[in-house]
């Protein structure tokens, strides 16, 4: 198997016994990325590396598990509903946030769409659903339309999204009809059909990813961009502006940048708050107002933090966007951000002369629990009341 750092003899049933996400690359973007001038670039989102079996981390960054309320179903903010339909992917992405299933496991995966159905039924103020996984666009469109058939009579949902890397993985599943049909079937319910597509480079577009996404727009689908911020793929502000600028040119709007989690066997990926700030400072330099329609998110298991800006005593400026205590969504609060640290629970609520600085980054995350009323280890409905408040009166 082709790693990053040669080949080496290794089979997706060790991959699999070392609980690593298997190696699954299509033909169609193979070939597309080999063609394309950014091959050492965008080979580091499929082709596995060694720092995959080691590295810290852990594998649910973002809660998920506390937030699954029928199996298969999160509701972690009132108004989405965010369902696993599948664990599989046209490629699998070595730096998914999923990593503990995604291409493994169908356990995470909802068995009974009844039952989640019955569910938003209950739940008024869930006005969306997001279909996610894994990759939602591998189901079939006949799978996918009996999934409908339990959500589309609901009527507070007024949207459906799909998230789903399949444009840029294999855009020619979007050249099924009975798929085209499907999104019709949505529109014509009465819902907003979106995808969530996710480029993380101007380079993965294709000639039949911009075909398919047009087609699409011309049925009714929205669609919005994410993408990841990764080290040694799209690390600098050039490659982010023009990835943002190609979304633009065809309609796509740019929507989270997403800072990257600290997943095992992922944490490889992650550039430090920092210099991903100055990236997006540059990046906004390089827009018009039009485009620049992305926020630099780090989606947390508090919620999602919007990163602003740092100042020149490397205090980091922070905003909920999604929260799950809404009192503290939109409220701006600051940190101590270490010269390394790349995640929410490595920043420090002290002032660099006071902090220790000089440690590790997982050492000073042991320190962080040792604050009273930081511990975002322990975030909850209940203690984020309480947690954020006094984050709010320091801040
Ligand atoms: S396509 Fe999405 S779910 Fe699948 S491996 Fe990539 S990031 Fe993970």
């Amino acid at each position: 198997m082709n790693f990053l750092e040669g080949t080496h003899d290794i089979s997706n049933a060790l991959l699999k016994h070392r609980r690593i996400t298997p190696y699954r690359v299509p033909k169609f973007y193979r070939e597309h990325i080999a063609r394309s001038a950014y091959y050492d670039q965008l080979k580091r989102i499929v082709e596995p590396s060694l720092r995959e079996f080691a590295g810290p981390g852990k594998l649910d960054t973002s809660g998920e598990a506390d937030n699954t309320v029928v199996p298969g179903l999160q509701h972690k903010y009132p108004q989405t509903g965010l369902l696993l339909v599948t664990e599989q992917c046209a490629a699998f992405c070595r730096y998914c946030f999923r990593k503990r299933f995604v291409g493994s496991s169908d356990k995470e995966v909802a068995p009974d769409f009844a039952r989640v159905a019955e569910y938003i039924r209950l739940h008024p103020e869930m006005n969306n659903v997001l279909f996610s996984g894994g990759d939602p666009l591998m189901l079939s469109s006949r799978r996918l339309d009996r999934i409908l058939d339990h959500l589309l009579p609901i009527p507070h949902l007024t949207s459906i999204r799909f998230g789903s890397k399949t444009p840029a993985f294999n855009p020619r599943r979007l050249a099924d009809d009975s798929l085209l049909d499907l999104f019709e079937r949505i529109r014509c319910a009465g819902k907003q059909p979106v995808i969530v597509a996710h480029f993380d480079h101007f380079a993965e577009f294709s000639t039949e990813s911009h075909a398919r996404i047009r087609q699409y727009q011309s049925a009714g689908v929205q669609f919005l961009n994410q993408t990841v911020l990764l080290a040694g793929v799209n690390d600098d502000a050039d490659t982010l502006a023009a990835t943002f600028e190609e979304c633009h040119a065809i309609g796509v709007r740019p929507y989270y940048l997403f800072q990257t989690r600290p997943v095992l066997g992922a944490s490889h990926f992650q550039v430090p708050l920092r210099r991903g700030v100055a990236i997006v400072r540059d990046i906004n330099r390089k827009l018009s107002g039009i485009q620049k329609t992305f926020r630099y998110i780090m989606s947390h298991e508090t919620g999602k933090i919007e990163i602003l800006d740092v100042d020149d005593g490397n205090r980091i400026y922070l905003r909920y966007h999604q929260c799950t205590d809404s009192h503290r969504i939109g409220r701006v609060f600051s940190r101590y951000c270490p010269p390394d640290a790349c995640w929410f629970d490595d920043l420090l609520p002290e002032t660099r002369s006071t902090t220790n600085s000089s440690l590790p980054r997982q050492a000073r995350t042991t320190r962080i629990r040792l604050v009273p009323s930081v511990d975002t280890s322990r975030f909850d409905n209940a203690t984020c009341r309480e947690t954020t408040r006094a984050g709010a009166r320091r801040a």
